[in-house]
């Protein structure tokens, strides 16, 4: 049985131009740019200064704050620079660049090789705290603290769909290295206790789907395939086809007893936990039409987009777009400078002949959007109210807050309508609205004691 969720798209895949690339290590780069923020939560500050020595695996980066994951050097060498460089996500970041010594040496220590079985759960989680991982799948969110929920859970679920068209690194993971996602996997399952657990693939990976259950025999976890339709990977429309579960509006997975992880955020897990390796690398998949050589590369961190491109023999054709992540909800980028990150699941260079969109038109109120949208809400409405700056009635009357942003609605939409565009210019205003209010609120506070 395929499992399905409402709604949902089926776009042009693109997957052909590199799922038949094994992952590839891509030479040590001269040169990492790290950004201070590579996570959802507080940027973190450096704990190096110009001139420092240090060793691959060695903190540079730190924070405070509760929602934080600590940065850690790429490859040994030292500190030239800490200033504010180009970011994929966020424009600029504070970011500390260090020039290789050629050694890549890793800190003194490591790695450790641990029996995880024999750790303590409090030990485990320590280490996957220390190793700084985030949700590699693109969404950041510090592990550590996805994996302590404050509510009960029974379900883990691995995310292995990878709906995005073009990415193909967690396919080729998933295939190469099926034994350290089912590590990662048993580690996950034993610290939250659940009793169920699964690795969702869509059907369009067969030979994946396969290594898995290979690897999973005599586990206890369930390889889940998942029919192939976009965005089959985003949390909510997993958890559903999975267990069928409805997480609830403005609510987290772990209200309905769920925990989500990424294939490739467990195989970091694995390597954190068994090995004591914090997270200096991982997979990332270089493709569209516009780059010569598409590929799957195992990247440091901070490696700029330039040298990543150059590797793949540069564009063959002038890219029309640059994206960090996928063509569905991945950002459009404006300098090959910005650096690799923690969640750079994909680095695409797509012609106009991919990108040709065409001029946007009035709503026609043909319904192909509400139908599309796999959160069951009025993109049209949306739209519109986004485009008139009402705001307020967007969220109160048209929940726009509980929007994924998975741009379905302005995939299917005839009139060329921006539909996703408004949706995040609207969140924004209202995020900012909420920030201001906030603020004023702990003006007045402060100024009554
Ligand atoms: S309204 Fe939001 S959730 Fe619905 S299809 Fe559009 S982007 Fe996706
Ligand atoms: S798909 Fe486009 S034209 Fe059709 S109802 Fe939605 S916004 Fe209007």
């Amino acid at each position: 049985m395929f499992r399905n969720f409402l709604g949902g798209i089926h776009p042009k895949d693109g997957k052909e131009l590199a799922k038949a690339q094994p992952i590839e290590a891509m030479p040590l780069p001269s040169e990492v740019v790290i950004p201070m923020s590579q996570h959802i939560g507080a940027p973190c500050t450096p704990t190096v200064k110009v001139g420092d020595m240090v060793k691959r695996g060695q903190v540079i980066g730190t924070s405070e704050a509760f929602m934080h994951a600590d940065i850690h050097a790429s490859l040994s060498g030292k500190v030239t620079k800490i200033d504010v460089f180009p970011h994929s996500g966020r424009i600029s970041c504070q970011a500390v660049v260090i020039e290789s010594d050629g050694q890549d040496a890793w800190l003194e220590g490591l790695p450790l090789h641990r029996d995880w079985e024999k750790m303590e759960k409090e030990e485990i989680l320590d280490a996957i705290r220390s190793a700084g991982i985030v949700g590699m799948g693109g969404a950041t969110f510090p592990a550590h603290i996805k994996l302590k929920p404050s509510k009960s859970v029974d379900v883990l679920i691995i995310n292995g769909a990878e709906c995005e068209p073009y990415l193909t690194a967690d396919y080729r993971l998933m295939l190469e290295e099926p034994q350290r996602i089912v590590t990662g996997t048993r580690i996950l399952a034993r610290i939250l206790g659940v009793k169920e657990t699964y690795i969702g693939i869509e059907d369009n990976k067969p030979d994946a789907i396969a290594a898995l259950e290979t690897a999973c025999e005599g586990t206890g976890i369930q390889v889940a395939p998942l029919k192939t339709k976009y965005p089959q990977g985003a949390e909510k429309m997993l958890i559903y086809a999975i267990s069928g579960r409805e997480v609830p509006c403005g609510g987290l997975p772990m209200d309905v007893g769920a925990v989500v992880q990424n294939a490739g955020t467990v195989a970091a897990i694995a390597d954190a936990v068994v090995e004591g390796l914090p997270l200096t690398e991982r997979v990332t998949t270089v493709s569209g039409d516009a780059v010569k050589h598409p590929k799957n590369l195992r990247i440091r961190i901070g490696t700029r987009y330039r040298d990543v491109i150059d590797y793949c023999g540069g564009f063959g054709e002038q890219p029309d777009k640059l994206l960090a992540g996928g063509p569905m909800m991945g950002f459009a980028q404006f300098s090959l400078d910005v650096p690799v990150m923690k969640g750079s699941s994909g680095i695409l260079g797509l012609t106009k002949n991919i990108t040709a969109h065409g001029r946007e038109r009035a709503c026609i109120r043909c319904g192909r959007c509400v139908k599309a949208c796999p959160m069951g809400l009025v993109p049209s409405m949306l739209s519109i109210l986004g485009e008139r700056q009402a705001y307020a009635r967007a969220r109160d009357d048209y929940g726009v807050m509980n929007c994924i942003e998975c741009g379905s609605c302005t995939f299917v939409c005839p009139a060329k309508r921006n539909i996703v565009q408004y949706i995040r210019l609207t969140k924004g205003e209202l995020r900012a609205e909420m920030a201001r209010e906030k603020a004023k609120a702990a003006k007045e506070q402060g100024a009554k004691k």
